[in-house]
C-alpha cells in the first residue's frame, strides 16, 4: 500500500518521484518501458531547457532518472491497464485505488498519472507493411540506416523540422513534406532549416501512400491544392504529425476531453478525487519538458494537500 503511484516516468514522473520523495511520501513509479525518460529519449538536442543548453535528449532523461534513484524512488516496470476505485474516501479517510498493470496490482491513496504520449500515424497504405523497412517514426533512432541516401520527413511542427535537420547531416537529400504554406516549427528552427542545401521542402502536400518492394521505394503525393498527384523516389520516411495522448487505458476512469487528454488544471486535480496528471497527457496549451517537470511538482505539492488531515490506509 503505498501513499502515491506515479504512473510514467518521462520528465513529469520523475519530476514528481523526486518532489515525493522529498515530502516523505511512500510512493512507487510504474513504467511501461525498460527506460525511463519518455519521448525525450528519442530527441538529439535539447535547446530550450533552462540551464542546459543543446545537452541531448537522452542524457537528459539519463540526468533526470538518476535523481530520482538518488533520493530512493523506487520503480516498478509494467504496463498499466486501468484503475480502479477501492474506496472513495471520505474528509477524514483518503480513497484507496487499484492501479492493475498485465502482471500485477499495486493499491495506493492517490495516484499521478504521466503516461505521456506518442505518435500520430498517417493511416495511409504502406505505413504499416513498410514499418522498420522505411518508414520510421523517430530520425534519431533510424536516422543512421539512411547515410548517403534520400529520406522524407512528413510534418511541419518542432520534431519535423528537428528531424530533418538531423537527416540532414548525414542524408544526400531530404524532403519535408508539409500540408500547408508555412510551418509550426519555431523561427529558430526554421531558420536552420531553410539555410540547409540539401533540403527541400514540399509545400502544400500530402503523403497518400508509401510503396516499395522489400523496402520503401516511393511515395505518393497529393497537391492539396490543385489535387495533381506525384510520385516521390526516396529510401525511406520519418512521420513527424504529432502526437497522441496515452490515455486510452483511463478514459473510463477520469474526464478527458475529445481528443484523449485528461482534464485538470495547474495542480492535475482530476474530476476523481485523489487521482492526479501531469504531463503531456494533461490538457493544456503547451507541452514541453520544462512544462512536464513544472505539472509533476505541482501534481505532488496537490496530493499532499489533498492528504492533510486525511487517514491513509
Ligand atoms: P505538432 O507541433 O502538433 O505538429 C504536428 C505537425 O504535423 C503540424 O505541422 C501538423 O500540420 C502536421 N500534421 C498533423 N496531422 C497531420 C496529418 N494527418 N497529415 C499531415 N500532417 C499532419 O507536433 P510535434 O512536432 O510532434 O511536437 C509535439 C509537441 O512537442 C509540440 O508541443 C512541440 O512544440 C513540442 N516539441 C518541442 C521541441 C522543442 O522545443 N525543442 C522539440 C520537439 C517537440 P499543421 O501545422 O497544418 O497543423
Amino acid at each position: 500500500m503505498f501513499d502515491l503511484i506515479i504512473i510514467g516516468s518521462g520528465p513529469a514522473g520523475l519530476s514528481a518521484a523526486v518532489y515525493a520523495k522529498r515530502a516523505g511520501l511512500n510512493m512507487l513509479v510504474i513504467e511501461k518501458d525498460s527506460m525511463s525518460g519518455g519521448q525525450i529519449i528519442n530527441t538529439y538536442e535539447v535547446d530550450n531547457y533552462l540551464g542546459i543548453p543543446g545537452i541531448n535528449g537522452f542524457d537528459l532523461a539519463m540526468k533526470f532518472r538518476e535523481h530520482a534513484d538518488k533520493l530512493g524512488a523506487e520503480f516498478a516496470e509494467g504496463m498499466v491497464t486501468g484503475i480502479e476505485t477501492i474506496s472513495e474516501g471520505t474528509d477524514t479517510k483518503a480513497p484507496v485505488f487499484k492501479v492493475n498493470t498485465e502482471k500485477e496490482s499495486y493499491e495506493a491513496n492517490t495516484v499521478i498519472i504521466a503516461s505521456g504520449a506518442h505518435h500520430s500515424k498517417l493511416g495511409i497504405p504502406g505505413e504499416e507493411e513498410y514499418l522498420g523497412k522505411g518508414v520510421s517514426y523517430c530520425a534519431t533512432c533510424d536516422g543512421a540506416f539512411y547515410r548517403g541516401k534520400v529520406a522524407a520527413v512528413n510534418g511541419g511542427g518542432d520534431v519535423a523540422v528537428e528531424d530533418a535537420i538531423f537527416l540532414a547531416r548525414f542524408c544526400e537529400k531530404v524532403y519535408l513534406i508539409h500540408r500547408r504554406d508555412e510551418l509550426r516549427a519555431a523561427k529558430i528552427l526554421q531558420d536552420e532549416l531553410f539555410g540547409l542545401p540539401n533540403v527541400e521542402v514540399i509545400w502544400d502536400s500530402v503523403v497518400k501512400e508509401i510503396k516499395g518492394e522489400t523496402k520503401v521505394t516511393h511515395l505518393k503525393i497529393e497537391n492539396v491544392k490543385d489535387k495533381k498527384e506525384s510520385d516521390l523516389n526516396v529510401d525511406g520516411i520519418f512521420v513527424a504529425i504529432g502526437i497522441h495522448p496515452s490515455t486510452d487505458m483511463f478514459a473510463d476512469a477520469v474526464g478527458c476531453d475529445d481528443s484523449g487528454y485528461i482534464i485538470a488544471g495547474e495542480d492535475g486535480a482530476t474530476d476523481v478525487p485523489g487521482i492526479f496528471v501531469a504531463g503531456d497527457c494533461r490538457k493544456k496549451r503547451l507541452r514541453q519538458i520544462v512544462t512536464a517537470v513544472a505539472d509533476g511538482a505541482n501534481a505532488v505539492t496537490a496530493v499532499q494537500d489533498f492528504l492533510v488531515g486525511k487517514e491513509r490506509a
